[in-house]
C-alpha cells in the first residue's frame, strides 16, 4: 500500500487498495487523496518529477520514456488574446495520452500485472505498444475490422498483438470487460482504470510552472473527457498545495455534430442516462475524428470541471476545424492533428462573443502530433520542375523577406 495517497471511491467513499479498479461496494470510480508534498519541484519537470502527488507506490520504477516537459510557446500571428499553446506533440509517441499510458504501466507494474489488453485505433492503443515494450509486458490491441492499415503499422512495430475484429468498437469493449484477472485493462476512461486518470494533472502542474501563474483559460478539445477533467484536478491541486491563488476556467472543444457537453453543461444535464439521450450517432463523419463520441465516456467529470470552475463547453463547425488545421502549421509554426484545431477556433468563437478579452491568458491544449496523420491533409502535389531547371527558376519561385 502506497504512503502518500489514500484511495476510495468518489460516489460511496469506501477505501479501496491499490489493486481494485473500482468500488468493491457499489461499482463507482476510484479517486485519490493525496499528503502534502514536503517537497516541489522548481523548475518545470517531466511527469515522474510529480510522483508525490501521483497514485502509485513511491518504491515501484515508473514505466517511463521521458512524457511530459512538453514545450508551452507562445502564440506567433493569433492574437484573440494573449494565447500560448501546450504542445502535447512532443510527448514519445506524439500526445498527452503519454502521460496517462506511462501511469497505467507503472500501475501494472505495481500490482505484478502479466499481460495488458486495450481497444483503440488511436493515440491510446500507440502509447500502449510502447509503453509495454517499454515495461516488457505483452501487449494486444483489438480494433475494429476497418481499422486502416497505416493505425497498426506502428502498434507493430512496438511490438504489440494487434487483431482486428470483425465487429464494431462497442463489441470489442463488452468483450474486453469478460477477461479475466491475469489481464491488465489499459484504457483513458476513468471508470475502467482510474490511475492512468492521474496523468493529465501534470499538464496543469507544467502549466503553471511555465507560465509562473495559472491561465485565465484552459481550452481543451474534447473527446473521452478525462484528460479536461485530470488537468482540473492538477490544477485543485495547485491551489491546496499552495502554487497558485486562483484557478482559470477551463473550456471544453467539440464539433458542432458532437457536442454533448455543450447541450449537457447549458440543460444541466447530470447523468450518462440523460446525456444518452442527447448524443449524435458515430456514423456522422468528420475529419477530428478523436472528438467522436455521441457521449464523452468520461463526460460527467468533465461536465463537473467545466461547472465548478465556471468555464464553458462550445462546439465549433468542420469548416473551422479544417481552416484551424491548415492555419495552426502555417501560421505558428505547430502541425497538430486535425483535432487540435479546434482548440483556436473555439478560442476565436469565444473571442467574438466577448467572452474572452485581449488581456486574458490564454492556454490551449495541441494535443496531438499531426506528423502522425499526415492523411488528413487535403491531397497535394510538389512544384514539377524539368531536369533543365536553372538558378533563376528557383529564384521566382521563393519570395525574399525583409
Ligand atoms: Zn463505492
Amino acid at each position: 500500500m502506497t504512503s502518500h495517497v489514500s484511495i476510495s471511491c468518489r460516489a460511496c467513499g469506501l477505501a479501496a487498495a491499490l489493486r481494485d479498479t473500482r468500488c468493491r461496494a457499489c461499482g463507482g470510480t476510484l479517486g485519490f487523496a493525496y499528503e502534502t508534498p514536503a517537497r516541489w519541484p522548481s523548475h518545470p519537470g517531466r511527469v515522474w518529477d510529480y510522483a508525490d502527488l501521483l497514485p502509485v507506490p513511491r518504491d515501484v520504477a515508473p514505466v517511463t520514456l521521458g512524457e511530459g516537459g512538453t514545450p508551452l510557446v507562445a502564440a506567433h500571428r493569433f492574437d484573440a488574446a494573449r494565447i500560448w499553446w501546450k504542445c502535447e506533440g512532443a510527448n514519445p509517441t506524439g500526445s498527452q495520452k503519454d502521460r496517462a499510458i506511462s501511469l497505467a504501466f507503472t500501475h501494472a507494474r505495481a500490482i505484478g500485472a502479466r499481460r495488458v489488453a486495450v481497444a483503440s485505433t488511436g493515440s491510446v492503443g500507440l502509447a500502449c505498444a510502447a509503453y509495454a515494450a517499454r515495461a516488457g509486458l505483452p501487449c494486444m490491441i483489438l480494433m475494429p475490422r476497418d481499422t486502416p492499415a497505416e493505425r497498426m503499422k506502428p502498434m507493430l512495430a512496438f511490438g504489440a498483438i494487434v487483431a482486428a475484429v470483425d465487429s464494431t468498437f462497442e463489441t470489442i469493449e463488452h468483450l474486453l470487460r469478460a477477461l479475466d484477472d491475469s489481464w491488465y485493462q489499459a484504457s483513458t476512461i476513468a471508470a475502467l482504470s482510474p490511475y492512468q486518470s492521474e496523468g493529465p494533472k501534470t499538464i496543469a502542474y507544467e502549466v503553471v510552472a511555465q507560465l509562473g501563474r495559472a491561465p485565465d483559460w484552459f481550452v481543451v478539445p474534447v473527446g473521452g473527457g478525462g484528460t479536461l477533467a485530470g488537468i482540473w484536478r492538477g490544477f485543485q491541486d495547485m491551489q491546496r498545495i499552495g502554487r497558485i491563488d486562483r484557478l482559470p476556467r477551463m473550456v471544453s472543444v467539440q464539433t458542432t455534430t458532437f457536442n454533448a457537453l455543450e447541450i449537457g453543461l447549458a440543460r444541466g444535464l447530470s447523468t450518462m442516462a440523460e446525456l444518452a439521450e442527447i448524443a449524435a450517432d458515430e456514423s456522422h463523419p468528420t475529419i477530428a475524428r478523436n472528438l467522436k463520441h455521441g457521449v464523452p465516456p468520461d463526460a460527467l467529470a468533465a461536465l463537473a470541471a467545466l461547472r465548478e470552475s465556471d468555464g464553458a463547453a462550445i462546439s465549433v463547425d468542420e469548416q473551422a476545424i479544417r481552416s484551424w488545421h491548415l492555419r495552426l502549421p502555417a501560421e505558428e509554426g505547430i502541425f497538430a492533428e486535425p483535432s487540435c484545431a479546434a482548440a483556436p477556433a473555439g478560442i476565436e468563437a469565444l473571442a467574438a462573443a466577448g467572452r474572452i478579452k485581449p488581456d486574458d491568458v490564454v492556454v490551449a491544449l495541441v494535443t496531438g502530433s499531426g506528423l502522425r496523420e499526415p492523411g488528413a491533409l487535403p491531397p497535394a502535389t510538389p512544384i514539377a520542375l524539368p531536369a533543365s531547371v536553372s538558378p533563376a527558376d528557383l529564384d521566382r519561385l521563393v519570395p525574399r523577406v525583409g
